[in-house]
This record gives C-alpha cells, structure tokens and sequence, in this order.
C-alpha cells in the first residue's frame, strides 16, 4: 500500500467567529495536522508575528508570486491581497500530514475546483449580534472596519451551503469537540 496523503481541510467564516481560537485549539492537540500561513499585504496589527499569522508583503511582492503561480488560491478581501502558499499545502499533503486552510468563501471556491476532495467546513457564529460584539470586544478594527465586516459577514453566510460541514460556535469547547469529530471521522473514511 502506498503512503497515505495528507486530508485538506478549508475552514471558513465571517471575521470574528471564532475561527483563529478554534484553529489554533486544534492544531495544539494534533500533531498530524499542520496550519497553512498565508501572504497577505494587509498591515501587520499589534501583536502578530512575521511567519505565525501572516507573511506580510507589499503589493508589488504579491503581484510576483501570483505571476509565478505560487499560490493554491488567492483573495481580495477588505481591499488587501491574501493568498495560500502552494507548495506548503502539496509538500505536506504529499508526506501525508493534514493540511487545514482558514481562508474565505472566495478562496474555498477556487480550493474545491482544484482539490474537489477537500473537505470543507463553515464557522458560523450564533447570530450577527453575537458576531458584532465580539468585533467590538476585539478591539482590532474601528467602527468603520466593523461595519464592513459585518456587512461581508451577511453576504459570507449566505455561502455556508456549498460546506460540507456547518459547526455553529456558540461555545468554544463544543465546538472543537465537533470540529475534532470531523476530522478524526474524515480520515478513517473508506471511500473518498
Ligand atoms: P484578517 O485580515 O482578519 O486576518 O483576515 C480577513 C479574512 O481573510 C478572513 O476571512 C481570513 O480567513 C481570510 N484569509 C486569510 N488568509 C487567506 C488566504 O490565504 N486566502 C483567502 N482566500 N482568504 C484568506
């Protein structure tokens, strides 16, 4: 029998639901999972790392690697450019480690049309009320970042049917109980 390759997991979800904490909670607890970093030209924010959250470059790097078609998938988002580093993703996937991506709806398009056996999975929080406080508790953007976020984030759950899997996080326990379910159900699946 040859070597198992690595599951690609796409997790997505309007910004602030959760899905950082839900990722990073995963990834502590399960060594055969790996996070991709994505390239962004979005500004660093206060207390993100070059290579943990990101990989921040300015627009012209980004327009390069896009021409050298460095990328899985990439996005337009809030008007900055992210995109999922490919041969991270293959170089993993190919030594068999499973590989999640925590990128938007956009970008889980252009994912399933390259990989149709990925497994996808939406974030959706309880209510867009529940998702603005915790946008305001964050204290990452101003008002005028959150309510465009809020706005996208309306526009993002209408997309949470093309998922595989819809994991509500009201709690964030309950939640990486379930999304832990899913992958470990995932990779002792038979037929693919
Ligand atoms: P933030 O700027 O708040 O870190 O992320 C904004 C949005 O971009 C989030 O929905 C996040 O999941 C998404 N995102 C982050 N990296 C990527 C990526 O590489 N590709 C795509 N398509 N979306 C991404």
């Amino acid at each position: 029998m040859g070597k198992r390759k690595g599951l690609l997991f796409v997790i997505s979800g309007p910004s602030g639901c959760g899905k950082t904490t839900l990722g990073e909670k995963i990834l502590s607890g399960d060594k055969n999972l790996v996070r991709s970093v994505s390239v962004t030209t979005r500004p660093r924010r206060k207390g993100e790392k070059e290579g943990r959250e990101y990989f921040f470059v300015s627009e012209k790097e980004f327009t390069r690697l896009r021409e050298e078609d460095s990328f899985l998938e990439w996005a337009k988002i809030f008007g900055y450019f992210y995109g999922t580093p490919k041969e991270f993703v293959l170089k993993n996937i190919n030594q068999g480690k499973d590989v999640i991506l925590i990128i938007d709806v956009q970008g889980a398009r252009q994912v399933r049309k390259k990989f149709p056996q990925a497994i996808s999975i939406f974030l959706t929080p309880p209510s867009l009320k529940t998702l603005q406080e915790r946008l305001k508790k964050r204290r990452l953007d101003g008002p005028g970042e959150i309510e465009k976020r809020l706005q996208q984030a309306e526009k993002e759950l209408r997309s949470q049917r093309e998922y595989d899997y819809i994991v509500m996080n009201k709690d964030l326990d309950k939640a990486t109980e379930l999304l832990s379910a899913i992958i470990s159900l995932e990779r002792i699946k038979f037929r693919r």
